[in-house]
């Protein structure tokens, strides 16, 4: 049994009750874990306060150190843990090793971050400096989706910034981040500096919410939570960051190199099963060339293999649960009853390795009303809506037309069409004939959203910020 973590030790939870883990291609069980509850939560927010003081200290020197021993141990041990990630997640297993490895980035990247502050001349004899401190003691919140990915930009950024933090996975991907903060630990991270709190969002959660020792609240998860943080989150002032739901466009047109932006629309839409608040959700496709890039698209989503993400050569592994299948269910066949035309997939694959698991085949629609839920919610799961436009004026009106702004994908040879129409996407992230997760996007630059795709923003030196606060100290001589 897979246990809570806190205080630098493997603890049952107070209750004593604990709930299951399974295998959303399979639903075999993959372990039993503790279940923490308020209780849990509080001791564990205690421990990070007991830590709190002599981390803020010793992380100026100790942190480098440790993140980047961790590194090496994260990846030493990354073939364990992607299968782990695999088995709770679903997604394929070079998908997962690409999340491990991505989190041994971030403690590389983090491990040699400066921590910058300022000093300012405001009179001959009056000098001031502006400097950084830890937040305090953070709660981090995070989904299933990207556990591990999402887990280490909270928990990374506030190792180095000096905080201590109580992360609550989500509650069906909770082990592979347990396998992480033992690993964390044994390269010589204090005890009581990152504590794991598995347990239902709105019993943990909300005592990360909540608990006024929390000095800062960094979420990832749905839109509609994000904002009930952000409402319970301002009792007390807390800090917020909030990486929330995203619907990318992308944007093909007719002078794109079309193999390029068919193979990263596959890509981008299709990885992680759908599952990614930076995947493509909307194409907007230039009428001149729209034939000759749907019928390449389609071409190659047919060719997908969907299955077991352990077994060798699987492309597309299933859905994470029953609950998000059907909510995924619900936004095609709206789509389709409104008129959307199935190019290919629109439906479960049928077989006996299928039964047990929450599958779907890639789908590809065209015409779908504007109005329809596969084009106005986040879809979380391997549908794409094609549209054709006229030229660009059309295709960024068409593409602004959402309540999110995470991220927008933009393929043209022609530079200065696409620096003008960047300038008007509105979108945290804009990625220009390249695509996130295929080299177009790192940890070196910051992340996160315009309107309802959240509030600050996570990685590069930008994210780290956010886990600090700022101090002005005036001299006078
Ligand atoms: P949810 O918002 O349902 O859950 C996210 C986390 O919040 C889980 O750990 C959940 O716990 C917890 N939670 C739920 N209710 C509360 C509460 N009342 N108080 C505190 N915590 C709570 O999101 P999903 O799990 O469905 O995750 C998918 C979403 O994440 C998508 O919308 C996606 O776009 C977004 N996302 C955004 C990213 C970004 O960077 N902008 C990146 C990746 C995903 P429990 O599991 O127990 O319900």
């Amino acid at each position: 049994m897979f246990k809570l973590f806190v205080n630098g030790e493997f603890v049952d939870s107070a209750s004593g009750e604990s709930y299951e883990v399974r295998n959303p291609a399979t639903s075999e069980l993959v372990e039993t874990v503790a279940k923490g509850n308020t209780a849990d939560a509080k001791m564990a927010i205690d421990a990070a306060e007991e830590a709190l003081g002599k981390w803020s200290e010793a992380s100026h020197t100790q942190a480098p150190q440790v993140l980047s021993k961790a590194a090496q141990l994260i990846r030493a041990s990354e073939q364990e843990l992607a299968t782990l990630l695999t088995r709770e997640q679903g997604k394929t297993l070079p998908e997962s090793l690409g999340e491990i490895r991505f989190f041994a980035k971030t403690l590389e990247y983090y491990s040699g971050a400066k921590l910058t502050g300022s000093f300012v001349t405001l009179t001959d004899k009056v000098t001031a400096e502006v400097v950084k401190e830890p937040v305090g003691i953070v709660g981090g919140i995070v989904p299933w989706n990207n556990p591990v990915m999402l887990m280490g930009a909270k928990v990374v950024s506030s190792i180095r910034a000096g905080d201590t933090i109580v992360v609550k996975p989500a509650t069906t991907t909770p082990l592979t981040t347990l396998r992480c903060a033992q690993i964390l630990q044994e390269a010589g991270l204090p005890k009581g500096v990152f504590n794991v709190v598995p347990g239902p969002g709105g019993v943990v959660g909300e005592e990360l919410l909540r608990n006024p020792k929390v000095r800062k609240v960094s979420f990832t998860g749905e839109t509609e939570t994000g904002k009930h943080i952000m409402e319970v989150a301002a009792r007390e002032l807390k800090r917020v960051t909030l990486e929330l739901g995203g619907s990318n466009p992308v944007i093909v047109a007719d002078d794109a190199d079309l193999e390029a932006a068919v193979d990263n629309t596959l890509f981008g839409r299709f990885r992680n099963c759908g599952q990614g608040c930076m995947c493509i959700k909307r194409a907007y496709v230039f009428e001149k060339v729209a034939l000759q890039f749907i019928d390449r698209l389609v071409e190659k989503v047919k060719a997908m293999k969907v299955g077991n993400g352990l077994v060798q050569g699987v492309n597309m592994g299933p859905i994470h649960s029953a609950s998000q299948r059907e909510s995924f269910e619900e936004q095609v066949n709206d789509g389709i009853s409104k008129g959307a035309k199935v190019l290919t997939g629109g439906s479960r694959p049928t077989g006996p390795e299928y039964d047990k698991g929450f599958f779907y085949l890639p789908t590809l629609l065209e015409n779908a009303d504007p109005s329809s839920k596969v084009v106005r919610e986040e879809v979380f799961g391997p549908a794409l809506p094609i549209f054709r436009v006229t030229d660009m004026e059309e295709a960024v009106r068409l593409a602004n037309d959402s309540i999110y702004g995470l991220g927008a994908h933009l393929w043209t040879r022609d530079i200065q069409k696409a620096m003008k129409a960047a300038k008007r996407l509105q979108a945290g992230t804009i990625l220009v004939n390249t695509a996130y997760g295929a080299g177009g996007w790192e940890i070196e630059v910051p992340m996160g959203g315009f309107k309802h795709s959240g509030v600050g923003r996570e990685y590069g030196i930008e994210g780290l910020s956010h886990y600090q606060e700022m101090k002005t100290i005036v001299y006078g001589t």
